[in-house]
C-alpha cells in the first residue's frame, strides 16, 4: 500500500518507519526545506516513547543523541527541596533528553538509511478522495497519490481539517513556555536528575547534560496574544520575558536563565483535548494531529511515537483502512485523550505508571 505522510516530524518519520516495517511503501512530506530551526527547544522522551521506538528498532541513534535523566526533585520559592521521585528505570531507557532539531534529525537520517523518502519543501495544502485512494495537493501545486494519507502534520493540522472542517482549533493552555539550554559554567548542576522549581509566579525545571549544558525550561502563566506577536519575539525577548518571572526569588532560575546566550525557544502553550473525527475511509491523524497536550506531563512527542507505531500494527494486520483505523482510534484515544486532560489540570499526579509503563509488542496481531 502507498502511504502519503504529511509532516516529516516525529510522528511522520517513525510512523513511516514502522509502515516500512509492515510491509508497506510510505513516503513522507515535509513542509520545511530543512531541519534546525526552533534553536533552544528540546523535549524528554519518556520511558513509553522510548518503549515505541524500541518495537521498531529505532531507540538506538535516539539514546546515542541524548542524556538520560534519572528522577525528579521538587524544590519550593523558599529553595528547600521537599521530595524526589526516582522513575523506575529497570530494563527501560527514560527518560532521555535532546534537542528538538537533533531528534529531527536523527529520525529522519534513520528513516532514510531504511530507504524511505522524506521530500522537503512539500507543504500539504489539500486533499480529495480518487478511486481507489487520495490524492493530495501541494503548495508547489505537484500532487502525489497514494491509498491512504496520513496526518502527522502537527497541532495545526491541514489534514485535521481536510477531515472534519469543523474541527476545533487548538486551545490556548493559558502558559507560556520558554525552553533554553547555556554551556555557562558556574552554575547549580542537576546531573542525571530533573530539578522542578516551584516559582512564586511560575514554574521553571532544568537538568545538566554529561557536557556540563544546563537545559531549562519556564512555564509562566500568560494572557494570550497574537500569533504574529510571539513569532516576532527575539531570543533576547523570551530570556527577558522569562527572567522577569523569576528575579528576586532565592533560587537559581534567574541565574540560570541570565547566563543563557541566544539558545533560547518560547511560545505560547496549545492543546487539543478532543478531535471528534480521527479518519475517513482514506485519512487518519497521528501525533499533535489528532491530539496535542500541554506541557505539564511531557507526554506529546512520547504520545506521538506511541500512535505511530501502533497504526502502523493495524495497517499491517487488518484487511483494509477503514478496519485498520477504527482498531486504532479505539486502542489510541481513551488513553491520549485521558493524558491530555491530566496535563490541562496541571494535575498528572505522582502516580504516573499508566504513562510510562505503556509497551507495544511489534510482534502481538492486531485483531480489530
Ligand atoms: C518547545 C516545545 C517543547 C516540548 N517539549 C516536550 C517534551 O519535553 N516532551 C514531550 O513529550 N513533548 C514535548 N513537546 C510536545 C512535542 O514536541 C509534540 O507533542 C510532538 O512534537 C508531536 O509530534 P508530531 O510529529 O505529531 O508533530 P511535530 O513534531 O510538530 O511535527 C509535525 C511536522 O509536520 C510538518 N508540517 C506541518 N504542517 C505541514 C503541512 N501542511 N505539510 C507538510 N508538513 C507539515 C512540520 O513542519 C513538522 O515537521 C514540546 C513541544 C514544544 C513546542
Amino acid at each position: 500500500m502507498r502511504v502519503l505522510v504529511a509532516g516529516g516530524g516525529i510522528s511522520g518519520t517513525v510512523t513511516a518507519m514502522a509502515l516500512k516495517l509492515a510491509g508497506h511503501d510510505p513516503v513522507v512530506f515535509e513542509a520545511h526545506a530543512s531541519g534546525g530551526e526552533d534553536i533552544g527547544a528540546f523535549l524528554t522522551l519518556m520511558h513509553n516513547g522510548m518503549d515505541a521506538l524500541r518495537a521498531i528498532g529505532a531507540d538506538g541513534p535516539v539514546i546515542d543523541a541524548s542524556f538520560a535523566a534519572f528522577g525528579v526533585e521538587l524544590v519550593v520559592p523558599t529553595g528547600e527541596t521537599v521530595g524526589r521521585r526516582e522513575f523506575d528505570t529497570e530494563g527501560l531507557d527514560g527518560p532521555r533528553t535532546l534537542t528538538r532539531a537533533t531528534l529531527y534529525r536523527v529520525l529522519q537520517d534513520e528513516a532514510a538509511r531504511r530507504g524511505i523518502a522524506i521530500e522537503r519543501g512539500r507543504r500539504l495544502t489539500g486533499a480529495k478522495t480518487v478511486p481507489g485512494g487520495v490524492t493530495a495537493e501541494f503548495a508547489d501545486g505537484v500532487t502525489e497519490t497514494g491509498d491512504v494519507l496520513v496526518g502527522a502534520d502537527g497541532l495545526r493540522s491541514v489534514v485535521r481539517r481536510l477531515i472534519d472542517p469543523a474541527a476545533d482549533e487548538p486551545r490556548y493552555t493559558g502558559l507560556t513556555v520558554v525552553y533554553g539550554y547555556t554551556r555557562a559554567e558556574g552554575l547549580p548542576a542537576a546531573p542525571g536528575i530533573y530539578r522542578m522549581v516551584r516559582g512564586s509566579k511560575a514554574a521553571f525545571g532544568f537538568t545538566t547534560d554529561p557536557d556540563g549544558a544546563t537545559f531549562w525550561f519556564a512555564r509562566i502563566p500568560d494572557e494570550e496574544r497574537p500569533r504574529a506577536e510571539i513569532a516576532a519575539v527575539t531570543p533576547a525577548g523570551w530570556r527577558a520575558f522569562a527572567h522577569a518571572a523569576f528575579a528576586g526569588e532565592p533560587l537559581p532560575c534567574a541565574d540560570i536563565i541570565a547566563a543563557t546566550g541566544d539558545e533560547v525557544f518560547g511560545g505560547h502553550s496549545h492543546d487539543v483535548p478532543e478531535t471528534r473525527l480521527w479518519s475517513t475511509p482514506e485519512m487518519v491523524l497521528a501525533g499533535d494531529a489528532a491530539h496535542a497536550a500541554s506541557p505539564a506531563a511531557g507526554q506529546g512527542a512520547s504520545m506521538a511515537l506511541e500512535d505511530s507505531v501502533v497504526l502502523a500494527k493495524c495497517l499491517r494486520d487488518l484487511p483494509d483502512p477503514v478496519s485498520a483505523f477504527a482498531a486504532y482510534e479505539g486502542l489510541r484515544r481513551e488513553r491520549v485523550e485521558k493524558l491530555v486532560a491530566a496535563s490541562a489540570g496541571q494535575d498528572v499526579g505522582e502516580e504516573r505508571d499508566w504513562l510510562y509503563s505503556h509497551h507495544i509488542d511489534w510482534d502481538a496481531k492486531i485483531t480489530g
